[in-house]
C-alpha cells in the first residue's frame, strides 16, 4: 500500500489522486491521514537523488504543501518530538504570556524584539477583527511588562484580512498602530509576496501620515526594491531590508543568490546614505559586517575606495538620493570591499549613522548577543500563536531552500 503511495510520490504526480485510485483509498487513507505526507517526504527523499524528477525544488515545494493542508497531518507533525523542538526553538510560545516571558528574556540580554502574531491568510472578516484585537492585548501586556519601547510589533496585512477585503485591513492596521501608540511602541508592516508589494506601500505611506514611526519591510531578491528603497530613503522613516522569503516569478525577482546579495548591497547602501532609519534583517555575516561598515565610513564621509564588482560583472553605482548632501556610495561586494566593510566595523562606537541589525528568534543566537555586546542595536522577529505550523509549513513551502536554513539554524548557536 505504502509503496504504490511512494511511487506517486516519486513520479511527481498527484499523490492523493493517484494514491486512492493506487491502493491507498479507503479505511487505511481516512485513519492515517492519506498517503500524502508519506508520499511527500518519499518523493523529496529519493526522488531527487534517483534523478527521477527534473525540478526538486518544485516538487518539495508541492510535497511540503501537502503536507500543511492536512490537519491529521498536522496533528501527527505537531506531537512529533523533532517537529516540537523546531518549533520550540523558533516561536516563542502559544499565548501572550510566553510572549513577553520571552521578551523579557530578550531585553534582559540586550536585545530588542518585535513580536509577530502568527495567522497570516485570514479569509474571514471575523478573524481578522480577533487578529486585531490580538495585537491590541499583546501590545497592552507589553507595555503592562514594562517591555516597550524596546518591544514593538510586526504586522501582515493578509492577517488582517487583507486578501478578502482591503479596506478593512486598512483599518485594523491603523487600529493596531494606534494601540501600539498608547502602548508606547510602534508597528512594522511585513512585506509578502510581490503581488501585494504596491498596495502595502501604499497602506503604509496611509499609516505613517498619520503615526510616522511605522516601519516598512523591502525584499532585496525584488528587482523593484532598489527604486522602492530610493523613495523610502528620501522620504526617511524605518525601513526593515530583508532577503525576501516568498517564492517569486523571475519576471519580479532576482533567482541567484549572487544577485539577491548584490542587490541587498546595493540597497542597503541606499537607505544608509537616505534619511531614514535601516532596520538590517539578516544572518548573513558579510551583510551584517558591510552595514556596520557603511554606516561607519558614511559618518566618516569616507567612501569605499572603488567600485567594485558583483560575481562577474561590475557592480552598478547606487544612486544618489533626491537630497542634493546624500552622498553617493559604490556597493562594496567583492574581497577588497569587504576589506572596507570591516574597516568600518572595527570603528564601532565612533560617530555612526544610526541603524540597528535584525535577526530571526531561534537563528544565530550567539551572533545576536555579541552584536549587542559588542554594543550594536539588534532586534529579534519573535513569531508567537498557536498558528505556528502553518507559519513553519507554508515558509518551507514558499522557498525550499528555507529547509536548508532551518537545518542550519537548529545545527548552530553561533
Ligand atoms: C527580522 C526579520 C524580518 C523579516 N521579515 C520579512 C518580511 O517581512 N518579508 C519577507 O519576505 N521576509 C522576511 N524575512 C525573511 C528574510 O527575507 C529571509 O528569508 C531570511 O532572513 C533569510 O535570509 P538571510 O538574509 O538571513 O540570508 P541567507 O541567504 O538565508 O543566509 C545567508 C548566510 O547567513 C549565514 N547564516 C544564516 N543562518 C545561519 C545560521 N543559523 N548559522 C550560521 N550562519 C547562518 C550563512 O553564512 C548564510 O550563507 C525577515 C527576516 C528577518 C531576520
Amino acid at each position: 500500500m505504502v509503496g504504490r503511495c511512494v511511487g506517486a510520490g516519486v513520479l511527481g504526480a498527484d499523490v492523493a489522486g493517484l494514491a486512492k485510485r493506487g491502493g491507498c483509498g479507503g479505511v487505511w487513507w481516512e485513519r492515517a491521514g492519506g498517503c500524502r505526507w508519506v508520499s511527500g517526504v518519499v518523493a523529496v527523499a529519493f526522488g531527487a537523488r534517483a534523478g527521477v524528477l527534473r525540478d526538486p525544488a518544485g516538487m518539495l515545494r508541492t510535497a511540503l504543501l501537502m503536507m500543511s493542508g492536512d490537519p491529521r497531518v498536522r496533528r501527527l507533525v505537531s506531537t512529533a518530538p523533532l517537529t516540537r523542538g523546531v518549533v520550540e526553538r523558533f516561536v516563542a510560545g502559544e499565548d501572550v504570556t510566553a510572549a513577553v516571558r520571552v521578551a523579557g528574556g530578550l531585553r534582559d540580554a540586550g536585545l530588542r524584539v518585535s513580536l509577530d502574531l502568527l495567522g497570516e491568510d485570514v479569509t474571514d472578516h471575523r478573524l481578522a477583527e480577533e487578529s486585531a484585537a490580538a495585537y491590541g492585548g499583546l501590545l497592552r501586556a507589553l507595555a503592562d511588562a514594562g517591555l516597550t519601547p524596546a518591544a514593538e510589533v510586526s504586522v501582515k496585512l493578509s492577517a488582517l484580512g487583507a486578501r478578502v477585503d482591503a479596506a478593512l485591513a486598512r483599518d485594523l492596521a491603523f487600529r493596531v498602530c494606534q494601540a501600539a501608540r498608547d502602548a508606547g511602541t510602534c508597528v512594522t508592516v511585513d512585506m509578502e509576496d510581490h503581488t501585494t508589494t504596491d498596495a502595502t506601500l501604499a497602506v503604509v505611506a496611509d499609516l505613517r501620515r498619520e503615526f510616522d514611526e511605522t516601519g516598512a519591510v523591502v525584499q532585496a531578491y525584488l528587482r523593484r526594491t532598489e527604486a522602492d528603497c530610493r523613495d523610502l530613503a528620501a522620504a526617511g522613516g524605518r525601513v526593515r531590508l530583508c532577503k525576501g522569503a516568498y517564492a517569486e516569478p523571475a519576471s519580479a525577482a532576482y533567482v541567484r543568490r549572487a544577485e539577491v546579495n548584490a542587490s541587498y548591497a546595493r540597497c542597503l547602501a541606499i537607505l544608509m546614505a537616505g534619511q531614514g532609519y535601516p532596520m538590517v534583517a539578516t544572518h548573513d555575516p558579510v551583510l551584517i559586517e558591510l552595514a556596520a561598515g557603511l554606516a561607519g565610513e558614511l559618518a566618516a564621509g569616507r567612501l569605499p575606495a572603488s567600485a567594485p564588482t558583483v560575481g562577474d560583472r561590475p557592480a552598478e553605482r547606487v544612486p544618489t538620493t533626491p537630497q542634493a548632501e546624500a552622498p553617493r556610495a559604490a556597493v562594496p561586494w567583492d574581497a577588497a570591499s569587504r576589506g572596507a566593510a570591516s574597516r568600518g566595523a572595527a570603528s564601532r562606537g565612533a560617530a555612526r549613522r544610526p541603524f540597528e541589525y535584525q535577526m530571526l528568534y531561534g537563528v544565530r543566537p550567539g551572533e545576536q548577543r555579541r552584536l549587542a555586546e559588542a554594543g550594536e542595536m539588534v532586534r529579534v522577529y519573535v513569531p508567537c500563536g498557536r498558528e505556528w505550523y502553518g507559519y513553519l509549513m507554508r515558509r518551507l513551502a514558499e522557498r525550499p531552500a528555507n529547509l536548508l536554513f532551518f537545518a542550519r539554524a537548529l545545527r548552530s548557536t553561533a
